[in-house]
């Protein structure tokens, strides 16, 4: 890890996380540009340096080291104080996510240019896609890697009238369950470090300076010039020719707050000095809203699972269901999952639940500084359930009736004997709705809050080149930039956004 910078730098980017470090990857590997990656976690070197912890590495586990420590109310009024993860490691959240590399449906990304982002159709995306996926190595694991619990849920979908297919990332397809693609290599998570850092470590021409916090960028006369970072507890100014936040959906808007660039009556409230009005920074803030049914197995299941698991790998997650709710006007908006989890004290030694997810989301909510210091908390809202028509929830309740009727197919193939939660007393479709309210909470995929949209959108931050608005110099390259959720988890849009604005850097 180095700490010396080059004497000039041409494009500095903040956040080596999925979307950052794909970025460095490719500007360093097709240019001369000197490029500098500033990541505020540590940087464990490449994957063959044997310096990375085990539980970033081990792809079964949801590691619980390298966090942001973000949280926050699920609702305003809400009980139920969740953690928002959020990685702070090279390699960002893809060194400490689920795997699963899905990137959704074309409507996803057509949606995206007829709302004046040209050059995002699908059309457009699909080779940053493809290259994507090379990159992460991503697989679609064989039938036999399956456990008992995946393989009769995908049964269960199929008696449910869902199509199995063999490729679930289809971006035609808008019912379908099948094995999620992973990009796990021998049991490791294979991050953007090795996938995109590790061939041009040695290039000569990108420096990455971890444990690098930084706190804001500096404006001259309409253009940035410069970021204030924390470096090993010294502050230092680090001036460039272009600047790109990385930061991800938190971290980024963060950053344009602290620099003076928002709303400016929010900017003033947290103690920030405003420079630059752009009121949609933070703001649409967009999650996929999740909750989930929790089953009670059989002895039948339970002695399948001991079986299988006695010499074979058990992830927790390993298949997706795609759909439609009575509801979609278009492509899919469910997502539903087959979670296992190792649990002594459970009755039968495993956690079975069907997660549902609303995935064309309507709500959103917002991301704000607390303060100028860029140690304090964030306010964060997602802003669940918060859409006029109250689609996002009813989709949900639909998801989970969807999730009985799979869970009723399994009771009948003798693997489940009841629901523990919510449990037979919620019949009607109301308690379904209480259930929801109680229980929503984050999927993970916080996007949306630097929204892409042409000059004449009033809550559009960047352009289609992923400037900001109105300023020379300063782009962003995250998930933060999707001017809607797509539906799917956002790890590979994340990178297939990188992939796609990588060239006009060169
Ligand atoms: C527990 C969990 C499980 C998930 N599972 C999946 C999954 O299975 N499949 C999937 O597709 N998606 C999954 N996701 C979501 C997915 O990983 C993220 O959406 C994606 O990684 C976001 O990429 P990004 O580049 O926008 O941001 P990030 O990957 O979060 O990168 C941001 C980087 O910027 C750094 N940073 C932030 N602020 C600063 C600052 N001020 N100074 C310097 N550096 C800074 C961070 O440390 C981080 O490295 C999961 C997420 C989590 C948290």
């Amino acid at each position: 890890m180095s700490t010396t910078l080059p004497a000039s730098i041409d494009l500095l980017i903040v956040g080596a996380g999925s979307a950052g470090a794909a970025l460095a990857g490719i500007v360093a590997r097709d240019t001369d540009l000197n490029v500098v990656l500033l990541e505020a976690g540590p940087d464990y070197g490449p994957s063959s340096g044997g310096g990375w912890p085990a539980d970033l590495l081990d792809a079964l586990r949801f590691p619980e080291t390298h966090d942001w420590g973000y949280s926050g109310l699920n609702r305003p009024g809400h009980r139920f104080h969740s953690p928002y993860d959020r990685a702070r490691v090279i390699g960002g959240c893809s060194s400490h996510n689920g795997c699963v590399e899905v990137i959704g449906h074309r409507r996803d990304y057509d949606g995206w240019a007829e709302l004046g982002n040209a050059g995002w159709g699908w059309d457009d995306l699909e080779p940053a896609w493809e290259r994507a996926k090379r990159a992460l190595r991503v697989r679609i694991p064989d039938d036999d890697e399956l456990t008992p619990f995946h393989g009769a849920f995908m049964e269960g979908a199929v008696a449910a009238g869902i199509p199995r297919v063999h490729d679930l990332d289809d971006p035609d397809d808008v019912s379908a369950t099948g094995i999620s693609p992973v990009n796990i290599i021998d049991g490791v998570r294979w991050n953007t470090a090795f996938a995109y850092l590790d061939p041009v470590r040695e290039s000569g021409n990108l420096t990455i300076i971890a444990n690098a916090l930084v706190d804001r960028v500096e404006l001259d006369q309409g253009r940035a010039v410069a970021v204030n970072a924390r470096i090993d507890g010294g502050w230092r100014r680090i001036a460039a020719g272009r600047i790109v936040l990385a930061a991800g959906a938190y971290g980024s808007p963060a950053i344009l707050q602290r620099s003076g660039i928002g709303a400016p009556d929010e900017l003033r409230a947290a103690g920030v000095e405003p420079r630059h009005e752009l009121p949609g920074v933070g703001r649409a803030l967009t999650d996929h809203p999740l909750t989930s049914i929790e089953l009670r197995a059989t002895d039948k299941l339970a002695r399948q699972m001991e079986l299988f698991s006695r010499d074979r790998w058990t992830p927790d997650e390993q298949t997706i269901l795609k759909t439609q709710s009575p509801r979609c006007t278009e492509a899919f908006d469910l997502h539903l999952y087959g979670i296992l989890r190792r649990d002594l004290a459970a009755e039968s030694g495993w956690r079975y639940s069907i997660p549902s997810s609303t995935v064309a989301v309507q709500s959103a909510g917002h991301v704000r500084v607390t303060s100028a210091d860029p140690d304090a908390p964030l306010a964060i809202d997602h802003g669940y359930f918060t859409d006029a028509e109250d689609n996002d929830r009813a989709v949900l309740v639909d998801g989970l009736e969807l999730a009985r009727e799979i869970a009723g197919n399994l009771e009948r193939a003798g693997l489940v004997r009841g629901e523990l939660r919510p449990g037979p007393e919620a019949r009607t479709r109301g308690q379904l709705e209480a259930f929801a309210e109680e229980t929503v909470r984050i999927n993970y995929h916080p996007a949306c809050s630097c929204r892409m949209g042409p000059s004449h959108d009033p809550d559009a931050v960047v352009d289609a080149s992923g400037k900001i608005h109105g300023l020379d110099g300063l782009y962003v390259c995250d998930v933060s930039i999707s001017p809607t959720l797509m539906r799917a988890n956002t790890n590979l849009p994340a990178i297939t956004i990188a992939e796609h604005l990588a060239a006009q850097f060169a």
